[in-house]
């Protein structure tokens, strides 16, 4: 058995444009990086509120080491549970109104744990089509039986959940959606859930630290609470250090503990890392500024792109893409802007669904108006150029 076939694959791959490929950072995560030696202003990072190379996180992390070590060492239901994970679940339960919350490793065990540990055959998932990797991977996963509705269209979920008896019901979405920065209908899906007597996974990679009063994210937007909802958010973006949390009524939680595997046969994370979330909790609490900040800068890159031959995607959040529809061209139109010295990710399918490929543009607390100037100069050059 050769690795020629594995080979072929990439090949083609490359040939359509669709090949991905690392690059090196040899500076700490910022507006400002540098990439295999080229300095950039980049445009790429989830770190919304510029908290990834805090320094007030970092000593946090410092003093957490030296307090609790390095390696956690064991499972959370072994001898890897630890005071400062326990500590942070309370704050983070309360954060967000509600009885109890569990950490995980990532967003993508968060998502496996959850889905697989409260449904299984016989049960049905009703799924957003654009939802994240991680919440279809997820679905498959638990062996229910899979409904995906179009994006946001809640007539189809509501028709999809009528035809339902059996079984349980758990409706899974995105709260802002990672690859377009638009908001699903929480209140409505609510509302759904209610009348078909469904649970409500919601995952708030992106809104938890952002939205909300103190950014406590999607459902505090929203104005909404309810012992249906089940409440993921991960802590590696806006937060700024690393893991998920889920929050939810505390049989779920104990139902997490004891079923969901991605929890029970994994090493717990560093304690460390919670002394450092904990401190990050604080500086989320305490960010209207960062958030007012990161508002206007999205307000004026809306205003300085709306007249682009390409169309910005209705968004509010930090999440900014523009659609450019063909792989190449926005492969071009990303090495474009690296050639002026700025980095903004090309998405491309699978990522994204076909004739969809976008450049990526996110937003920071940490972004000055002038970069993002610098970014609308950037693309009207472009525009002329292409
Ligand atoms: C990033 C992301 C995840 C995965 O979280 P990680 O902590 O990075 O594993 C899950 N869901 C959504 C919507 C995301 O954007």
């Amino acid at each position: 058995m050769s690795f020629s076939e594995l080979h072929k694959e990439l090949v083609d791959r490359a040939a359509q444009g669709l090949l991905r490929a690392r690059r090196t950072l040899t500076t700490p995560q910022s507006p400002h990086i540098i990439v295999d030696g080229t300095p950039y202003l980049a445009f790429c990072s989830n770190d919304y509120l510029g908290l990834a190379n805090h320094p007030e996180l970092i000593s946090a992390l410092q003093n957490g080491a030296q307090e609790w070590g390095v390696g956690a060492g064991a499972a959370h239901l072994v001898s890897g549970h630890f005071e400062p994970h326990h500590q942070l679940e309370q704050q983070l339960a309360a954060f967000v109104d509600k009885p109890a919350a569990l950490l995980f490793s990532t967003g993508y065990m968060a998502n496996l744990g959850v889905v697989q540990a409260l449904v299984g055959k016989g049960d049905t998932v009703f799924a957003d089509k654009l939802n994240h990797a991680s919440l279809n991977d997820a679905m498959l996963l638990s062996r229910a039986e899979v409904k995906r509705y179009r994006h946001g269209d809640m007539a189809q979920l509501e028709k999809l959940l009528s035809e339902t008896s059996k079984g349980r019901k758990l409706v899974i979405t995105d709260a802002v959606f990672s690859m377009d920065g638009d908001l699903a209908p929480l209140r409505e899906m609510l509302a759904l859930c209610e009348r078909y007597d469904a649970w409500l996974y919601v995952d708030d990679a992106h809104g938890f630290g952002v939205l909300g009063e103190q950014g406590r994210g999607s459902l505090s937007h929203f104005g909404i609470a309810s012992e249906r909802i089940i409440y993921m958010a991960t802590l590696g973006k806006a937060a700024g250090v690393s893991g998920a949390f889920v929050a939810a009524e505390q049989v779920v939680i104990d139902t997490l503990v004891n079923h969901a595997n991605s929890y029970v046969y994994t090493t717990a994370s560093p304690a460390a890392l919670s002394v450092a979330l904990s401190q990050s909790l604080q500086l989320i609490e305490q960010g209207n500024e960062l958030r007012v900040h990161l508002k206007l800068l999205i307000a004026k890159l809306r205003n300085g792109l709306a007249d682009l031959p390409w169309s910005l995607m209705p968004s509010d959040t930090a999440i900014q893409p523009v659609l450019i529809g063909d792989n190449q061209r926005a492969l071009e139109l990303s090495a474009g802007l690296r050639e002026r010295g700025i980095w903004v990710a090309a998405i491309r399918p699978p990522t994204v669904p076909q004739g969809t490929a976008r450049l990526r543009i996110t937003l920071s607390a940490a972004h000055s108006e002038g970069d993002v100037d610098s970014l609308i100069g950037a693309l009207h050059e472009l525009a002329q150029e292409l």
